[in-house]
């Protein structure tokens, strides 16, 4: 995966963060912010001083409230004193290994939300993570903005999951899987109606590819991530086309966005 992201890539961001294929790492300083986004509490566990400074800044500018611990130890006693809404795990830490980190918090009686951050891309690491009880799992490098998509929707895990869903004049029931726009029924094969669920599910939510590859195919093949492009040009056939307002954005850098459109908007 390519690790470059831009500040025009990044929808809401008043910081540009970038990590480059070299390792280089270039940070637009802006003041610290005053409030945090719902509260929301995430631990970044990362020995590697720059990645975590990078992480925490660019975090923090997306305005989550963001702890650093440089090592397992240091990270299981802040877990142990602190609710934490998900922790962002590095697997080569100096003390103990990151696995054995995740283990001992999926052993605790409440456990947050585990995003394993690692250099080891072997199907094996990956594997194990996740049968460990890793919610998601991101190979360096990787894009900030690809990490930041994966956070939002990680942290609205666990809210209760409506069966209709309404987005604008759009609605989705999931469980007769019946789509309508504007009270017209629209059929969808099993592949579009699952994207356009996941879209709706994270509405005004940027969504890469990758993540609706996953989610969608259940399976991690860089391959398949074209296929989205296919899937989605057939949803907006049929979603979108016939209807004055768009509500399937292309996110540059990223993937694709659903949100209710106010007026109606030619561009894609
Ligand atoms: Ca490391």
């Amino acid at each position: 995966m390519f690790a470059f992201s831009g500040l025009h890539d990044a929808p809401n961001a008043a910081v540009s963060p970038g990590l480059v294929p070299g390792g280089l790492l270039t940070l637009v300083e802006r003041p610290r912010p005053r409030y945090t986004k719902q509260n929301m509490r995430i631990l970044v566990v990362e020995d590697e001083k720059r990645i975590a400074d990078f992480l925490s800044r660019g975090l923090e500018s997306e305005r989550y409230a963001v702890d650093v611990a440089h090592a397992g130890l240091p990270a299981l006693d802040l877990i142990h004193h602190t609710d934490y809404d998900l922790v962002i795990l590095d697997l080569g830490l100096p003390d103990i290994d990151g696995i054995a980190v995740l283990e001992k918090i999926r052993n605790r009686r409440t456990s947050p939300p585990v995003m394993i951050l690692s250099a080891r891309d072997s199907v094996d690491d990956r594997v194990k993570g996740l049968e460990l009880g890793a919610d998601d799992y991101l190979v360096k490098p990787f894009a900030f903005v690809e990490l930041v998509a994966r956070v939002r929707v990680l942290l609205r895990r666990g809210q209760p999951t409506p069966e209709r869903l309404q987005v604008g004049d759009l609605t989705l029931d999931c469980i007769r899987r019946k789509v309508t726009r504007s009270g017209e029924n629209i059929e969808l094969a099993p592949k579009e109606f699952s994207i356009l669920e996941y879209l709706m599910r994270n509405r005004g939510r940027p969504l890469s590819r990758t993540m609706i590859v996953e989610h969608v195919w259940d399976m991690d093949y860089d391959g398949l991530t074209n296929i989205v492009d296919v899937y989605i040009r057939h949803l907006r056939t049929k979603v979108d086309d016939p209807f004055p307002a768009r509500m399937i954005h292309t996110v540059r850098g990223i993937g694709y966005m659903l949100e209710a459109s106010e007026k109606p908007n030619d561009q894609r």
